[in-house]
């Protein structure tokens, strides 16, 4: 158990879910739904979000699969379900530098014909209300700082303190942030989740498995001139901006008259040190099939965040003693669907299921949380993932051998390609500064409504945090920033999506204004020394995104 010598409130819940997201909503609107169909008396459950507000975090394509709500929801309420337009028409093309060729056919895997457009903040707004209404009580403003342990067991979580300015020292308004005690933590909190990763470091919950494949989507929604007959067309674009090597993609989304959705996500194993986030996507909007889908319009809202795309064979142990991981928390996301909502509902509603056995039962053991993985592994997303066990780890030799290692695992149910194929993790490899084929060039940021610049891009995600506490981002070694400025040109400048890192040539220093992060963690996988370290800020700070 972790000791210190602040005095601290301590709160005791019987479940503690970390993140409002998907998954953990799903968790815990299946739970007490299982006590109210069974009527049976509730067990507690607290589920805290870093967020100002829920969904505040959350930001997703998003095309979602509704199979599991099926068995989620009731039919009332799936009719309620907020839906922006149902995919009428999709396209997916190769693009190059000036052109661009359909795809005569859209592979089944992708097909997603009559699937509601939603957006996933105001979704999960929406299934917090439902889990609220079941009996869960969710609080905002609350990061977890770090697990408690009992011995070798998950106790509770610690909440960050408040109060602390930016040189350490309290000041007058500190407030100690709470111990939470639960018999369950439930651990939701998205990618490369901060408590997740010390768990899984701690526990080896991740020995002999791939190293996970992250990528880093950006999104832009754009205001357009009113086009009713598109509302429902979706576009899947490979190639251009991206080269052979670099695995990803875009996508268009018209999800109303006057409101598109535009995005590229990049693989973070991207090889040039120059490549620039930021740039490549709006290289992409400048691509003549996508310039015309925004043409009149203007930005109205952004974000970024990261997708855990390493699949079945990166995916660690998801329960221990005391925790469950859920969700994108557990890698939990399908690249060859492009889809992660469904594999969260599916995980949520599993640890539902396993924790209302050991609720009844009232064992808390690990044997007993082992329920979890094992009725996860009975859906039909855990075996579309096994089916495609070997699809992206074969994108590493480059993008014709990882497109003959899709068809060949969708026709054979993941037999081919055989075995397992490794690879390095994302930081690895990078190409110093200079030394790699050029780069696609963007059109000057600003030069149109359509292009603007990042701090513009900023702007629209609402992103903010308290000025006075100290830096969330933690650069590990200074003298490493400087080696790796001489070896690839701090990468960071151009990966981080929100020009959080500047380099000072004065001070020879990596400068950190932490106040502007998105919260997408992509500094933590990408940067190629391993000297970042991304931890919760105060609560309430971060992106504020709505209609994401
Ligand atoms: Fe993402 Fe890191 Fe930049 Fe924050 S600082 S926006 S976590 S890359």
């Amino acid at each position: 158990m972790s000791t210190d010598s602040i005095q601290r409130d301590t709160l005791e819940v019987d479940i503690l879910c970390v993140g409002a997201g998907v998954a953990s909503l799903a968790t815990a609107l299946r739970l007490l739904r299982r006590c109210d169909e069974n009527k049976f008396e509730k067990p507690s459950i607290m589920v805290i979000e870093k967020g100002a507000q829920v969904g505040a975090h959350i930001l997703s394509g998003a095309v979602l699969d509704p199979t599991p709500l099926l068995d989620l929801l009731t039919a009332e309420e799936r009719a309620a379900m907020p839906v922006q337009s149902l995919v009428k028409e999709e396209t997916v093309c190769r693009l190059t530098a000036t052109g661009s060729l359909r795809v005569p056919w859209v592979p089944a895997a992708m097909c997603a014909h009559g699937l509601p457009i939603i957006s996933l903040s105001q979704f999960v707004r929406w299934l917090g209300g439902l889990a609220d209404g079941a009996g869960a009580e969710i609080y905002t403003d609350m990061p977890a700082a770090e697990l408690l342990w009992e011995g070798d067991r998950v106790a509770g979580v610690r909440l960050r303190d408040r109060g602390t300015d930016k040189h350490g020292q309290r000041r007058t308004q500190f407030e100690p942030g709470a111990d939470i005690r639960a018999k369950v933590v439930v651990l939701g909190e998205g990618a490369a989740g901060y408590l997740t990763d010390k768990l899984v470091e701690r526990k080896k919950m991740s020995a002999d498995r791939n190293h996970q494949a992250y990528a880093l989507g950006i999104k832009e929604i754009f205001e357009v001139p009113a086009d009713p007959d598109r509302v429902g067309h979706i576009l899947h674009t490979f190639g251009y901006p991206l080269d052979s090597h670099t695995y990803g993609g875009g996508f268009v989304y018209r999800f109303s008259p006057t409101r598109v959705a535009v995005g590229l996500v990049t693989a973070l194993d991207y090889k040039p040190a120059d490549l620039n986030t930021h740039d490549m996507f709006r290289a992409f909007k400048a691509h003549p099939l996508i310039a015309r889908e925004i043409e009149g319009g203007q930005v109205a809202a952004y974000g970024a965040k990261l997708l855990p795309e390493g699949g079945y064979f990166a995916i660690p142990e998801l329960a221990t003693d005391g925790a469950l991981i859920v969700g994108d928390a557990g890698g939990l996301l399908d690249s060859v669907r492009l889809k992660g909502i469904h594999m969260a509902l599916y995980s949520g509603m599993a640890a539902g299921d396993a924790l209302w056995e050991c609720w009844q039962k009232k064992d808390w053991s690990a044997a007993a949380l082992k329920q979890y993985p094992a009725r996860l592994h009975q859906t039909k997303g855990w075996k579309d993932l096994h089916n495609i066990r070997n699809v992206r780890a074969s994108f590493k030799f480059g993008t014709l051998p990882g497109v003959v290692a899709t068809g060949l695992s969708v026709m054979t149910g993941g037999i081919l390609p055989p075995g397992r194929v490794r690879r390095d993790p994302d930081y690895a490899g990078m190409i110093p500064s200079g030394s790699a084929r050029k780069l696609p060039v963007p059109p000057k940021a600003n030069s149109s409504k359509q292009q603007v610049d990042l701090l513009t891009d900023l702007f629209h995600s609402g992103t903010k945090h308290e000025e006075n506490q100290p830096s969330h981002l933690r650069i590990l070694d200074p003298n490493l920033c400087r080696q790796c400025k001489a070896e690839y040109d701090a990468p960071c400048t151009r990966f981080c999506p929100a020009q959080v890192y500047e380099w000072d040539e004065a001070d020879q220093k990596i400068r950190v204004s932490f106040t502007n992060c998105l919260h997408c963690k992509t500094c933590q996988v990408k940067n190629p020394k391993r000297n970042i370290e991304w931890t919760p800020p105060e609560g309430g700070g971060g992106p504020a995104y709505r209609d994401m």
